[in-house]
C-alpha cells in the first residue's frame, strides 16, 4: 500500500506549499512536455513537475523528497539527446524543472566572471556577456533552450571547444543542492584554489545523479574583434586533419572551430533547409567549416585564412573553398552546419553515435567505421559531421531512402552502434564524447569502463545519494551488472 504522505495528491500539496500552486504541474496532459524527451523516444510519467524559483525552494523540495523517499529528476531545457532529463514511466518521480531560476545575478568585468542561476539559457548567458563586451564561449545548436545547469550537468561541448574547452573548463564555481537538501557552494570566482578535492567537478557531467545545480560562476573571455569563416572541400578526412595542423601552425591560437561535414550530411541539410544554396559548386565527399577568430583586425585575420587555404591547395589537401565575404555568408555556412541535427530528426531513422578518438586516429576511424557500416547496410546515408578538431564526430548512419525508420532503427544497438562504439574504444576513444550517458548508453558502460572505474562511480553515488533518489536509472548501470 502506498504511504499516505506520498500519494500523488499529498505530493502535489507538499510541492505547492513550497513553490506555490502556479509552479506545480500534475496530470498527464499538463506534464506531457516535461516527461517526453527532445527526440520523442522516451515517454515517462511524473507525480508532479515542480518549478522552484530559488535555491532555498530547491532545497526544501529535495528535503521533502528525501524524507519521503521520492525520486527526483532534475531538468533544464530538456534538450538532452540521451533520455537523461525525463522520468521513467512509473509515475513516482518529481521532476524539478529549473526554468524559473533564470536570472543573471552579477557580471564582474574586472574578474571577468558572470554569476548565474542554473536555469539561465545558454543564449541568454551569451547575450548578457556580450552586453558587457565579453564572450561566454560555449556554442551549441540548442543554445536557445538548453540551460547553464544542463550544460554543466552534461559537461557540454560544441563548436568552440577547440579554442576554449568544454563546460568544465568554463566554470569557476557552482552551487548545488544535495539529495537531502543541504547546499554546497564554491561560487567564489577564484582562478586558483588548491584547498583539497575540487568538489564542483563531481557535479559537472553527473547528469543530475548527485544533486541539483542551482547556480554557477562562469568565466568570461574577451570578445574577438574579428572572425573569418570558410567552407572548404578537402581531399579526405586525413587531408582535413593535416589542414587543421596547418591552420594551427599558421594562425597560432586563432582556430576556433574546425567542423567536418560529409557529403550525405550536406545533401540532407540542404534538402531540409530548402532555400539555401550549396556553398561550393561541385559535389565533394568531405568538407570542413573553418572559423578563425582573433583580437586583431579583420584584414590580417583574412590574410591568415587565405594563407592556410593556399598552403592547403599547394599540398593537395584542399580541393575547393568558399570564403565568407560577409557576415551573412558566414551565418549561412554556420546555419548549414547547425541544422544537420534537426534535418536528421525531421527525416527520422538516424542511428546516433557520438564518439571521440585521439585526433591522430580520427581520419582512419572515420574511413574504417564507414566501410564497416556500409558493408552491413550498403545504402545507408553516412551522415558524419562535427567537431573533428576535438577528435569528436557525430557518426550517424541514416536510413536508406527506401527503408522505413522503424526497420533501420531495429539495427541501432546491434549491429551498428555496438560496432562503431567498439571500434572507437579500440582506438582508446570514448563512446560518448559530449552528449553524456543518460539511459541510452547506461548499460554500455559495463563494457567500456573498467571494474575499478565503475566501482568508484558507485561509491561516489553512494556517498552523495545513499538512497538513490537523484535521477535513478540514469548514467550508472545496475551494480554487479
Ligand atoms: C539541436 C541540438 C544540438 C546539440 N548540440 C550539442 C553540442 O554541440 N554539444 C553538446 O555537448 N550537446 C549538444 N546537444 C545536447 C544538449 O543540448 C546538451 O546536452 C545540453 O547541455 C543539455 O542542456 P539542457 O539544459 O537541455 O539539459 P536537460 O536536457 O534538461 O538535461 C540533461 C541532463 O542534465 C540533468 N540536469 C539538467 N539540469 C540540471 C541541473 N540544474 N542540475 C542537475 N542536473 C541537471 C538532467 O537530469 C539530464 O540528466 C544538442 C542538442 C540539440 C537538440
Amino acid at each position: 500500500m502506498q504511504d499516505q504522505a506520498t500519494t500523488p495528491d499529498a505530493t502535489l500539496r507538499a510541492m505547492q506549499a513550497i513553490v506555490g500552486e502556479r509552479a506545480c504541474l500534475s496530470g498527464d496532459t499538463d506534464t506531457q512536455a516535461y516527461v517526453t524527451d527532445y527526440r520523442r523516444i522516451y515517454h515517462g510519467r511524473a507525480r508532479v513537475v515542480v518549478m522552484p524559483s530559488s535555491t532555498e525552494q530547491v532545497s526544501r523540495v529535495l528535503q521533502w523528497c528525501y524524507a519521503n523517499n521520492v525520486p527526483v529528476v532534475p531538468q533544464g531545457g530538456n534538450t538532452s539527446l540521451m533520455g537523461g532529463a525525463v522520468p521513467d514511466d512509473s509515475g513516482t518521480a518529481v521532476v524539478v524543472n529549473l526554468s524559473r531560476m533564470n536570472r543573471v545575478l552579477a557580471i564582474d568585468t574586472i574578474n571577468d566572471t558572470m554569476t548565474v542561476q542554473a536555469g539561465v539559457t545558454l543564449s541568454a548567458a551569451r547575450s548578457a556577456a556580450e552586453a558587457e563586451q565579453r564572450l561566454f564561449p560555449l556554442r551549441i545548436g540548442s543554445e536557445g533552450s538548453c540551460q547553464i545547469g544542463g550544460n554543466l550537468s552534461t559537461n557540454a561541448g560544441g563548436t568552440a571547444v577547440l579554442r576554449y574547452g568544454n563546460m568544465r573548463d568554463l566554470v569557476l564555481g557552482i552551487e548545488a543542492v544535495l539529495p537531502d537538501g543541504r547546499i554546497y557552494s564554491s561560487q567564489r570566482g577564484l582562478r586558483k584554489d588548491n584547498t583539497g578535492y575540487d568538489l564542483k567537478h563531481l557535479f559537472i557531467g553527473a547528469e543530475g545523479t548527485l544533486g541539483i545545480i542551482t547556480g554557477a560562476v562562469l568565466k568570461l573571455m574577451p570578445q574577438p574583434r574579428s572572425s573569418a569563416v570558410a567552407f572548404v572541400a578537402v581531399d579526405s578526412p586525413a587531408a582535413a586533419v593535416r589542414l587543421l595542423g596547418e591552420a594551427k601552425h599558421l594562425s597560432g591560437q586563432a582556430v576556433t572551430a574546425f567542423e567536418l561535414i560529409s557529403q550525405p550530411a550536406l545533401e540532407l541539410v540542404l534538402e531540409y533547409l530548402g532555400n539555401v544554396a550549396a556553398p561550393l559548386p561541385a559535389r565533394h565527399d568531405w568538407m570542413v567549416l573553418i572559423e578563425l577568430t582573433s583580437g586583431t583586425d579583420a584584414e590580417s585575420l583574412n590574410a591568415t585564412l587565405m594563407e592556410i587555404l593556399e598552403s592547403g591547395f599547394e599540398q593537395k589537401l584542399v580541393v575547393d573553398a568558399a570564403v565568407a565575404a560577409s557576415l551573412s555568408d558566414a551565418q549561412t555556412f554556420w546555419r548549414i552546419r547547425e541544422e544537420i541535427s534537426d534535418a536528421q530528426t525531421r527525416t527520422g531513422g538516424s542511428i546516433k553515435c557520438d564518439v571521440s578518438v585521439p585526433l591522430s586516429r580520427i581520419a582512419a576511424f572515420v574511413e574504417e567505421a564507414s566501410a564497416k557500416v556500409l558493408a552491413l547496410e550498403p545504402a545507408a546515408r553516412m551522415v558524419i559531421y562535427g567537431h573533428m578538431g576535438d577528435g569528436n564526430v557525430h557518426f550517424n548512419p541514416l536510413r536508406p531512402k527506401d527503408q522505413t525508420a522503424k526497420a533501420f532503427l531495429a539495427q541501432w544497438y546491434e549491429p551498428i552502434s555496438s560496432l562503431v562504439d567498439a571500434m572507437a574504444h579500440a582506438e582508446n576513444g570514448s563512446i560518448s564524447a559530449e552528449h553524456g550517458i543518460g539511459v541510452v548508453k547506461r548499460d554500455d558502460l559495463t563494457r567500456y569502463k573498467s571494474a575499478v572505474e565503475l566501482e568508484l562511480m558507485w561509491q561516489v553515488k553512494q556517498a552523495l545519494d545513499p538512497r538513490n533518489l537523484l535521477n535513478p536509472g540514469k548514467v550508472l548501470p545496475a551494480r554487479g551488472h
